[in-house]
């Protein structure tokens, strides 16, 4: 079976992908399209393209397809491997281009190079039909058809008009791709999601300042522009490296650290813990009836809540916290030089957080539903009291979950060190905290029911 086409799919508009977007996605991208091509009409009417602007178009064109046949490999792996907005090596070009050629030659440019890109690079990975080549395309060339509006203020080539071409181009870009990712899904767009994140954005300033230093090399020594290839190749492999250690570290589904990672770090603390003799908490955090939401909702509105929690347990802990997916729907956090009662506070924090938590989510019928009052049993241990290992003490906290559970669920329980338990208890935990009742599974009708999660609570350091 053959590469799936990025541009491929029927000919007839009517059936094109394009209609299936949100309307305020298609107006927005046909309106941009219209811009650029009207802008490029207007330019070849008016501009008068000189020999001296073929010659830097033919070199410019000639260097973004050697560099793409050279690193076709990285860019279709990065590309597959993405998440969010995937930032491309096209600035490199545009932004000299938008510099140094009339506003026509870089609408033609744009064109040329993400249509290439699309048949050698990326048919075949991500969803790549016509229409969202035709959009990024368009955001690339306005991008550097702003960029070049900063020579029209001094058509003198100085360090601040490359600067400031390369700040427009930055600007435009993020925008424009800003808008479109937020049009495209307005329910699910987060800040990162449609922005990117830092990694992105200074990934796309790295092409803009190999960009302004391309300016001056084509104006002052042409064919030294060549020497551009090897660095951007390096840049995108490095890339590449740092995106599949990514995904060998971290849980896709929440974005914590994975099972393997968790442990991994854990060890290195248990190490520091014991050359230091300092101490640390550990939580082990169950989510309840969980499987009353699959059963209920879906496996998709599932994993919305999944990722709702993972939010929550990592904004209520602290930064070199080790916050990872145990499996299912249980987290882990270790906490580095925490005691067992500051331990007992935070799970107190995110067990408040998680019955608070509305999660607006979809059925697999497509139906829109908000998943409210779930709620969590926490565990919580500590090393050194109790065990000196990472899997004694979470056995501990496991433990403890167990008694939450037993003792009604939506409670967070500290583990009771072996030496201090009484002699043959039922278990080798303690409740500290807990609510009133165990939250009733309900069915679909009661989810929209405003939340009231029961929150009398004992002391609970006091208890530890
Ligand atoms: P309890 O209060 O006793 O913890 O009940 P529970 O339903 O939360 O626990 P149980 O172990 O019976 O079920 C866990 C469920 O979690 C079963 C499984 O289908 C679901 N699950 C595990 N991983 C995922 C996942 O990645 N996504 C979704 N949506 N569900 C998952
Ligand atoms: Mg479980
Ligand atoms: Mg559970």
């Amino acid at each position: 079976m053959g590469e799936r086409s990025p541009l491929n799919g029927s000919y007839r508009p009517a059936r094109w992908a394009l209609w299936q977007r949100p309307p305020k996605w298609i107006a927005v991208t046909l309106t941009a399209m219209t811009l650029n091509i009207g802008w490029a009409v207007f330019a070849a009417c008016t501009q008068p393209v000189t020999t001296k602007h073929l010659g830097v178009f033919a070199l410019i064109t000639a260097l973004a397809v050697a560099q793409a046949e050279v690193s076709r490999r990285l860019e279709r792996q990065r590309r597959t491997l993405a998440i969010g907005p995937h930032v491309n090596m096209t600035a490199v070009w545009l932004l000299p281009a938008g510099v140094l050629l009339p506003v026509q030659l870089v609408a033609v440019l744009s064109a040329t190079l993400y249509v290439y890109l699309a048949f050698r690079s990326w048919s075949g990975t991500r969803p790549g039909e016509a229409h969202r080549v035709a959009a990024n395309l368009t955001t690339a060339s306005l991008s550097a058809c702003s960029a070049g509006l900063v020579t029209l203020a001094s058509p003198e080539l100085t360090v601040a008009v490359v600067c400031g071409a390369a700040l427009v181009y930055f600007t435009v870009n993020t925008l424009l791709t800003g808008l479109g990712l937020y049009l495209a899904n307005p329910a699910k767009a987060t800040v990162e999601s449609c922005l990117g994140g830092l990694d992105d954005n200074l990934l796309e300033l790295a092409t803009l300042c190999v960009g302004g230093l391309l300016v001056m090399v084509l104006t002052q020594e042409p064919l030294l522009s060549v020497l551009v290839i090897l660095p951007l190749y390096v840049l995108q492999r490095s890339m590449l490296i740092k995106r599949l250690e990514e995904l060998a570290t971290t849980d896709q589904k929440t974005q914590l650290l994975n099972a393997t990672t968790w442990s991994d770090s854990a060890q290195r603390e248990i190490s520091r813990a014991e050359r230091e003799r300092g101490t640390f908490g550990a939580l082990m955090i169950d989510l309840d009836h969980f499987k009353h939401i699959n059963d209920t909702y879906g496996h998709l509105a599932g994993d919305d809540v999944l990722k709702a929690v993972a939010a929550v347990v990592k904004q209520e802990t602290r930064a070199h916290d080790l916050v990872g997916r145990f499996g299912g729907e249980e987290f882990v956090a270790l906490l580095p030089a925490a005691s067992k009662e500051d331990a007992v506070v935070t799970a107190e924090r995110i067990r408040q957080r998680i019955s608070e938590l509305i999660v607006q989510t979809h059925t697999n019928a497509g139906a829109a539903v908000a998943i409210e009052r779930r709620t969590a049993s926490i565990g919580v241990a500590a090393y050194p009291m109790d065990g000196s290992s990472i899997e004694d003490v979470m056995a501990a906290a496991d433990a403890a979950v167990y008694e939450a559970k037993d003792t009604g669920r939506n409670r967070v329980v500290g583990s009771v060190p072996k030496t201090s338990a009484q002699p043959a208890p039922a278990s080798t935990t303690q409740a500290v905290a807990g609510t009133s009742a165990e939250q009733p599974v309900r069915g679909p009708a009661e989810e929209s029911v405003a939340p009231g999660c029961p929150a009398t609570r004992p002391e609970l350091a006091a208890a530890v």
